[in-house]
């Protein structure tokens, strides 16, 4: 993968120059210590190195008035009385005479990213950038923003790239919101209306297009500061092309910035109905666990229905662990999993700008753990319980409830969503909390404590030396691969194979004892940290994964996560002690025949196979935190190439990357190729155009969902939703 990196280190010229202890926390080392601890962890060297460059006059009003970026070019040739005083007039917002340089340099640098991304130079990147941008708005600083970074790069990508063009029906390219609900068009030049993918959800309807079209790419803007990025909404509140997804500290309102319109829902205006997306946070403390559920349970599925061309993430770290603004308990390796969860979106054309951020060890931490995502390492494990609070389960309905008007992958089977049980106005606004306010001094000194006892147990998880490594019995001259990929030679000793052998018939066969030999020398390489994953063939899967099981655990695991597709029964004997969770995907029933032992039919449908993963696999995964998994692909096992490839780049979250694919001989070349290329950490292809998911398969996931959600809080979703409605 090739990442870029953009910065520039004048970015660190501008600083407060009075006494503000609401804005002293925006202060130059925020970019000084990131940049270090990318270059002590070797990271600054494995990117493409940009060096920012300013964004013109021109550029800036592509969102600015042009009287603000004149009242911001006439800064520099202030006094400081007289910028103290201009700085006076907005909210928490400090000007220097470099201000003007820096915020330039900062929106550039986003420019540059995307430009590095939409041709082609970088598949994906991280700009490093201050002042932050996501509350500045058209003709207004806020909240140490200037300029708005990410929604000026946003409108430059659809500007410079978003070419018309004829694309056929297989991608939309121009999307439109009508009066009565929503449908997704494409424009061509020839003429002709397309509807995105040739299907129409039952409630959008086909319309000729209009001047009201939006002939440009699809854009998924996620925030992840902990403040809400108000600007960003503003600027985009009304146009469809660009959905925005902000969670953010909000507390019923008591929270900085105090707006009504950060709550959830408010979901856009007019044809931007339904693409803004406001998750807003009732308490401190949420964890990994919440930020997880929300992505799920809220983001993921709205951001496969939009089915994004670019992805723009508002990287503001003031949500991580530590940090004294937000409060938050998530760790950094968090959001390693998140940028992992969106790079299969968009072809992985992921765009990270920095916002906030201001614990400095914290911060850098995490944008280290960032751009490891996305250079392809594997994330390390979540650490911590992973189960969703309360407020947060409630939070996630009240959105969820908020946008299943406009989204069909939200539609919830056998429940009538209600709004809102956080849904309230401040009375007044409060003084109590504003951004920059010196906190309690022993409380800070406990969340450090905290902090760094979890930063070391971090550093315990090492990356293994080869990323990932396929066996194959039989060689493959059509198979294309990444360059680093390995091919496995070895095998285990004949001793070892033959033991295991020994238990199965099939497996004593020349080709089955073959791959058994090389399968078991992959598994202990993965299970001995030497190789981070794999994929291997058989031509007896089912008694081949039952010896992967019990080697496994044997060999020092505790926890293994199996999905087996096709015709692979859990073997009768396996234990039920809890350090198996067995997931078949296939037949005809849904079924919880134990806490450890789940079947779901597969969907035919894209919808349906998204909720599946999304709403089923992944939180079970999840929330079981295991030490390996292991996906069978079984005879008749159904899946088509980029449904096997999605489902294999998103399970090598839960298990820090360690996965082993094992695949039935009969499948193809094309399949392992896709394989391996996913488990190396490229984007999976693309699912085709969605489809939504038939009531059958909704049906199947809610009565899982009954049946399971007490043993796994990840799945609690409905559950809690029944609760807090009675
Ligand atoms: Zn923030």
């Amino acid at each position: 993968m090739r990442t870029a990196l953009v910065y520039h280190e004048e970015m660190t010229a501008a600083r407060l120059l009075w006494d503000d202890p609401e804005c002293e926390i925006e202060r130059p080392e925020r970019l000084t210590a990131a940049v270090e601890r990318l270059q002590q962890g070797g990271l600054e060297q494995r990117c493409l190195q940009l060096a920012a460059r300013e964004a013109s006059e021109a550029e800036l009003g592509l969102v600015h008035s042009p009287e603000y970026v004149s009242l911001l070019r006439g800064t520099q040739a202030l006094s400081t009385e007289e910028l103290q005083a201009l700085s006076g007039q907005y909210d928490a917002v400090y000007f220097h005479p470099s201000t003007f340089h820096c915020a330039r340099l900062a929106a550039g640098a986003a420019l540059q990213l995307v430009d590095a991304v939409l041709t082609g130079t970088a598949h994906n990147g991280f700009a490093l950038v201050r002042p932050p941008g996501h509350h500045s708005q058209r003709a207004a600083a806020n909240g140490f923003c200037v300029f708005n970074n990410v929604a000026i790069a946003a409108r430059y990508a659809q500007k410079q790239h978003g070419v018309r063009r004829c694309v056929g029906a297989a991608v939309g390219w121009g999307l439109r919101r009508t009066e009565s609900g929503g449908v997704g068009c494409s424009e061509t030049p020839c003429g002709a209306l397309l509807c995105r993918g040739g299907l129409l959800a039952p409630r959008w309807e086909a319309q000729p297009l209009s001047g009201l079209c939006t002939p440009y790419p699809r854009i998924l803007i996620v925030d992840w500061d902990v403040h809400h990025g108000q600007g960003i909404q503003y600027i985009f509140e009304d146009d469809p092309s660009v959905l925005y997804f902000s969670w953010h500290r909000y507390e019923h309102g008591r929270f900085w910035p105090y707006l009504r319109e950060s709550d959830a829902d408010a979901v856009g205006l007019g044809p931007g109905r339904g693409f803004t997306v406001n998750l807003p946070w009732n308490q401190v403390g949420m964890g990994n666990a919440d930020y997880m559920a929300a992505f799920l349970h809220v983001l993921l599925p709205v951001a496969f229905e939009f089915d994004p061309e670019l992805v723009l993430i508002s990287a503001g770290f003031d949500s991580a662990i530590g940090d004294p603004e937000g409060q938050m308990q998530a760790t950094p390796e968090c959001f390693a999993h998140l940028t992992q969860l969106l790079q299969v979106l968009a072809g992985g054309r992921v765009c990270a700008v920095l916002e906030g951020g201001y614990h400095l060890e914290s911060l850098s931490q995490s944008v280290c753990m960032v751009v490891k995502a996305l250079l392809g390492d594997p994330a390390p494990p979540l650490l911590g319980p992973m189960v969703p609070r309360h407020s947060a389960l409630e939070s996630i309905q009240s959105v969820r409830a908020a946008q299943a008007p406009h989204w069909t992958s939200l539609w919830q089977q056998g429940s009538t969503p209600t709004l809102s049980l956080s849904t309230f106005l401040p009375e007044r606004r409060p003084s109590a909390v504003s951004p920059g306010e010196p906190k309690c001094k022993a409380a800070e000194a406990q969340t450090s404590a905290v902090l760094s006892s979890l930063l070391d147990q971090l550093h315990l998880y090492a990356t293994p030396p080869v990323r990932t490594v396929i066996a194959l019995t039989a060689p493959a001259a059509a198979l294309v691969l990444p360059p680093d990929v390995l091919h496995q030679e070895g095998s285990a000793p004949r001793e070892e194979t033959q033991a295991w052998a020994r238990l199965h018939e099939a497996l004593t066969q020349d080709t089955a004892f073959t791959a058994l030999g090389k399968v078991l020398h992959l598994l202990n390489g993965i299970l001995d940290g030497q190789v981070s994953s794999g994929i291997a063939t058989t031509p007896a899967a089912a008694p081949t994964l039952e010896v992967v099981l019990r080697q496994g655990l044997s060999h020092g695991a505790q926890r293994v996560f199996c999905v087996a597709l096709g015709q692979l029964d859990r073997p009768p004997d396996l234990a039920n002690d809890g350090r198996i969770l067995w997931l078949n995907i296939r037949g005809k029933e849904a079924a919880a025949l134990s806490t450890f032992h789940v079947s779901v039919p597969l969907s035919g449908t894209t919808g349906g196979f998204l909720s599946c993963i999304l709403a089923l696999v992944l939180p079970l995964a999840y929330g079981f935190q295991p030490d390996l998994v292991l996906v069978a692909l079984g005879p008749a096992h159904g899946l088509q190439d980029p449904q096997a490839a999605l489902l294999a780049a998103l399970l090598r979250g839960p298990a820090g990357g360690r996965v082993l694919v094992l695949v039935e001989q009969e499948c193809t070349c094309q399949l392992v190729g896709v394989l391996a290329r996913v488990l190396h950490g490229e984007p999976p292809p693309s699912l085709g155009p969605f489809s939504m998911a038939s009531p059958d398969d909704l049906q199947a996931l809610a009565h899982l969902r009954g049946q399971l959600g007490a043993q796994w809080e990840m799945l609690q979703l409905l559950l809690e939703c029944r609760e807090l409605v009675a």
